[in-house]
């Protein structure tokens, strides 16, 4: 399944990743759009009074939090305003680096250091994780740490975007959290979870 490539600017995807929380993609693209449009640099967001960035992302909901948490993370990597350095730091440090900012988890920084970068780590987020736990690739109820340490293990080095987004468009598609359609399912007969869901395989 094709995939973008690595877009290599992390400053953006972690403001993009924060404006992703609660929201729609649409909504989140409309923000982040309008943030780009009414400044001319993050600079410009990481300075300006609170209530016109939480205006310009309104669109994206919880706009309230989400001002504050984008200045206070604009603020935190202080000058210069640059993650570029990334690109050729051990991930390591990297990932050390962006889950230290304010409010930032391992989902941030892997899709950071991912879209940004191709780096090796895959975003587990909601999708993801109930379908990885479904096929028993994932522990069922372990922390966001294990299962992100667990979803890098299990990807083949170099298929992290990959595996990441069609994990995440299966989720979407077809194994839904409340009624996945297993019957329709390309993996059903793999998964060890279409009995409890949908009754045995004929
Ligand atoms: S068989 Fe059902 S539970 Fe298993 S991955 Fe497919 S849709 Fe999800």
């Amino acid at each position: 399944m094709p995939v973008a490539p690595p877009h290599g600017d992390p400053l953006a995807e972690l403001v993009l990743t924060v404006l992703s929380q609660s929201t729609n993609d649409r909504n989140r693209d409309v923000a982040f759009a309008r943030l780009r449009e009414r400044f001319p640099s993050w600079e410009a967001v990481r300075d300006a009074p609170v209530e016109e960035i939480e205006e310009a992302i309104r669109p994206g909901g919880i706009s309230k939090v989400k001002s504050v948490r984008i200045q206070a993370i604009l603020r935190a990597i202080g000058d210069p305003l640059d993650l570029e350095w990334m690109c050729d730091a051990p991930i390591e440090d990297s990932r050390a680096y962006l889950c230290a900012l304010p409010g930032v988890g391992r989902k941030t920084a892997a899709c950071v250091l991912l879209f940004s970068h191709g780096l090796r780590d895959v975003p587990v987020d909601t999708h993801v994780s109930r379908v990885g736990t479904r096929l028993g690739l994932l522990r069922p109820n372990a922390p966001f740490e294990e299962l992100h340490d667990a979803m890098v293990d299990l990807t083949p080095p170099g298929a992290e975007l990959e595996f990441h987004v069609n994990l995440l468009r299966h989720g979407r598609r077809t194994c839904h959290a409340q009624r996945p359609a297993c019957g329709a399912c390309a993996l059903r007969r793999m998964c060890p979870s279409r009995r409890d869901l949908q009754g045995p395989l004929r």
